[in-house]
């Protein structure tokens, strides 16, 4: 699937690429500005097919593409776009030449279908992929049971300095609020440290923690659940990943 397409010269593009074989690579595509050349419709993000190239000295040359699914529907919807090319770069962000990417490719797959097709809410295709994400990178919460008595019952809030869900007595125990100087020694402290979940919420968060991407896509949220993880999420993602993503500021920046 390739991840990024950027203009080279006149006519050329490189591109970046996460493969089944070889991990993420990048590769040159030779003319595919021309408007004749065989290679410009598949030079653009989301493009998903058999990619032929054959490897230089630095990098690799694309010769020839089968595209599957060029995600046209990706294309038509400003939502879906930058949305779609925020997944692309947060999975280009945590792949490498030579490793095998291949679980990361699935998620992406899906999670592009999924934004694509419209039946799920995008707000909710997003947390599903960076929960996933995340978790297919070995940093996933712990939300079997509780982290700080091994409770698997009851379990009803996030505690995000311990990376995972409580029961109801450990979060009504003094864990609330962080101390000032734990604050300042550690900004991330400042975030709430207990996070409410229904049912909903964390029957969904254990479910995406546990299922294989291919499976994924197959329940919605109400709104009050949907907001629940959201919130639990959007902090754990940036309490873990150090990171700016571009295409995240442009959609900030446009209210999406
Ligand atoms: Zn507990």
């Amino acid at each position: 699937m390739v991840l990024s397409a950027m203009p080279m010269g006149e006519y050329d593009k490189r591109l970046t690429i996460l493969t089944v074989e070889r991990g993420k690579i990048s590769v040159f595509a030779r003319g595919a500005r021309k408007p004749t050349s065989s290679l410009l419709a598949c030079s653009q993000p989301f493009t998903f097919g058999e990619f032929t190239t054959y490897a230089g000295r630095n990098s690799y040359t694309v010769t020839n593409a089968q595209v599957a699914n060029y995600f046209q529907g990706m294309r038509d919807d400003l939502t879906k776009m930058y949305l779609g090319m925020y997944f692309c770069e947060f999975a280009d962000y945590y792949t490498r030449e030579g490793n095998d990417e291949r679980e990361v490719l699935k998620l992406l797959y899906q999670s592009l279908r999924a934004l694509e097709s419209g039946k799920y809410d995008a707000r909710l295709v997003r947390r599903i992929f960076e929960l996933k994400m995340i978790s297919l990178e070995g940093e996933a919460p712990l939300v079997q049971e509780c982290v700080c008595c091994g409770a698997k019952e009851n379990l009803t809030h996030f505690f995000m300095r311990r990376d995972g869900v409580v029961c109801a007595d450990c979060a009504g125990a003094d864990l609330k609020y962080p101390k000032a100087e734990a604050v300042a020694a550690n900004p991330f402290q400042q975030f709430p440290s207990m996070y409410q979940l229904s049912p909903s919420a964390l029957y969904a968060m254990q479910y995406i923690v546990q299922t294989p991407s291919t499976k994924l896509f197959n329940f919605t949220l109400k709104d009050e659940a949907l907001a629940e993880l959201a919130d639990v999420v959007e902090h754990y993602i940036k309490k873990h990943v150090n990171h700016e993503m571009k295409s995240l500021a442009v959609m900030e920046a446009m209210g999406m």
